[in-house]
């Protein structure tokens, strides 16, 4: 860790949650997962990592990219 600043120990575990799970974002009040689609932006969510990413398959495939 370069950086010597202690930031705040939940933003802190949150932002690497976020970079570690690839774009899927946790969301700890809701209790579920989000995303925003990489083609037309519609934020996406599940409530567990499996769900979303099968979500996001159907998303691109059946609502972004229509069936191609
Ligand atoms: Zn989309």
């Amino acid at each position: 860790m370069m950086n010597m600043e202690i930031p705040d120990p939940f933003a802190n575990f949150v932002a690497r949650k976020e970079r570690r799970s690839n774009g899927f974002i946790y969301d700890w009040f809701a209790g579920e997962w989000s995303m925003n689609c990489g083609c037309c932006g519609q934020l996406i969510c599940a409530p567990t990592k499996k769900t979303i990413i099968r979500t996001r398959l159907y998303h691109t495939r059946n609502e972004c990219l229509n069936g191609y």
